[in-house]
């Protein structure tokens, strides 16, 4: 493990005292206090009035329990969850997941990232995240609905256009914010679009929101390469996952020219060399909710799935892990560096360990942290927020070139903040240091 800055250590053991068993949140707060040593030397400031201390530590978490009917007439009981991490910037903004592995731990991890995240798009937004064990595989449209109901028949007190605007994120799409919408409006009595983003394109959703976090991931990446003269024309890519994320990181690439040859489900993942056949993927995907087993079967020749094992082993220049968080290893990253891998772009939040990262850097491999690669996704969900406001809708040009431009200066920000810390290239620092400064100063500038 890297060395912590000692007058950033006490704040560390704070948060592993008051969090434990919180793996993953000491994880992330980890890596950002790690980036900032050189800040606190230059700017000693920054470690007085306990201003590290209070952004590692949420502003609400809020813990509730979800009951509902399934198809048996039996009762079910989830457990949901919103933490409210920070709202130096806006109101709070961030996803809400739906799946088994969700912990209060995974939530505050996925909130806290979120404030750096929020902070680097320049944009007037908070950070937090939510979510529920609830694990929608295998249920019916009808529990899908009623879970959807019962969650923001509770949820729906602590969020507002103003207060805290959640979206999507893993297990959550536009079917389940449509379900959770309708019961927001049903109980308030008021049609409030900027409540929640991610909505459907007929009932005050944005155009682009469901490509942005995908197409934003590729925007990033492009941009790194660009740094090295290089860009994705004939270069051949593996993206993990295929959900939402994925499947747009996809789109994005092939319209640039890139081949992507491997995508994956919780089950195994499949190659296929002439290059993914986005149509199918969508398809299975999208329409039919199926598995990516099912991608084999149907394009046959040349296309195989693999249950066992990990997509990291297929050779690739670009590598998008958009999946989950720590799914890809250190010895992944030191099988993909063996096989000379350029670029790593997290398309997830934290998908890399922090020795998955280490082995990168150490080998010169451009590395895209996902607070900076991903944001497009929230950035996105701030546009709608802006067009909800204004009771106005713009076109999918203008809102992707939005997109673009947002993409382009995080990635400025990240590499300008890198070369001024003292730590040319690496973007991990660039965007923990740059994301810090902006909400720190909000902070310091609302008082304790
Ligand atoms: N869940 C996404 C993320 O991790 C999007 C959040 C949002 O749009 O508010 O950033």
């Amino acid at each position: 493990m890297s060395t912590i800055d000692e007058k950033l250590e006490p704040i560390y053991a704070e948060v592993l005292r008051r969090n434990p068993a919180e793996v993953e949140f000491h994880q992330a707060v980890r890596e950002v206090l790690d980036s900032l040593g050189t800040v606190v030397a230059k700017h000693p400031d920054y470690a007085d009035g306990a201003l590290i201390e209070r952004i590692c530590e949420p502003e609400r978490q809020i813990i509730f329990r979800v009951p509902w009917v399934d198809d048996k007439g039996q009762v079910q009981i989830n457990r949901g969850f919103r933490v409210e991490f920070n709202s130096a910037l806006g109101p709070y903004k961030g996803g809400l997941r739906f799946h088994p592995s969700v912990l209060l731990g995974t939530v505050k991890f996925l909130g806290f990232e979120q404030v750096f995240k929020n902070a680097l798009t320049g944009l007037p937004i908070g950070g937090g995240k939510g979510g529920s064990d609830f694990d929608p595989k295998g249920r019916s449209e009808g529990e899908i609905m009623r879970f959807c109901q019962s969650f923001m028949t509770e949820l729906y007190r602590h969020i507002g256009e103003h207060t805290d605007v959640p979206a999507g994120d893993i297990g959550v799409g536009q079917r389940e914010l449509g379900y959770m919408f309708g019961q927001y409006k049903r109980i308030t009595n008021r049609y409030e679009s900027g409540v929640l983003t991610g909505k459907g394109l007929t009932w005050g959703g944005s155009k682009v929101r469901t490509e942005a976090t995908g197409y934003g991931a590729v925007y990033f990446v492009s941009e790194m390469l660009k740094s090295r003269g290089l860009d994705f024309d004939g270069r051949t890519v593996v993206v993990s996952g295929s959900g939402n994320v994925a499947v747009y990181t996809i789109e994005k690439i092939l319209s640039l020219g890139g081949k992507v040859v491997a995508c994956s489900d919780s089950a195994g993942y499949v190659v296929d060399k002439r290059g993914i056949d986005l149509d199918l993927l969508k398809e299975i995907k999208e329409t039919r909710r199926a598995r990516i087993a099912d991608y084999a079967e149907i394009r046959r020749d040349g296309a195989q799935f693999v249950p066992n094992g990990t997509i990291w082993d297929v050779p690739c220049d670009v590598a998008m892990p958009c999946a989950t968080q720590n799914e890809l290893t250190g010895s992944d990253a030191r099988t993909l560096v063996k096989n000379r891998v350029i670029a790593v772009g997290e398309g997830a939040n934290m998908p890399c360990t922090p020795e998955a990262v280490r082995a990168f850097q150490d080998a010169g491999v451009l590395f895209g942290p996902g607070k900076a690669t991903n944001a497009g996704g929230v950035a996105t969900s701030a546009l709608e927020m802006q067009q909800n406001a204004s009771r106005d809708s713009w076109s999918f040009e203008d809102t992707e070139a939005r997109l673009a431009n947002i993409m382009r200066g995080i990635h400025e920000r990240c590499a300008e903040t890198a070369d001024a810390y003292g730590d040319p290239g690496n973007y991990v620092a660039g965007a923990n240091i740059a994301g810090f400064i902006r909400v720190a100063e909000a902070m310091r500038a609302l008082g304790v």
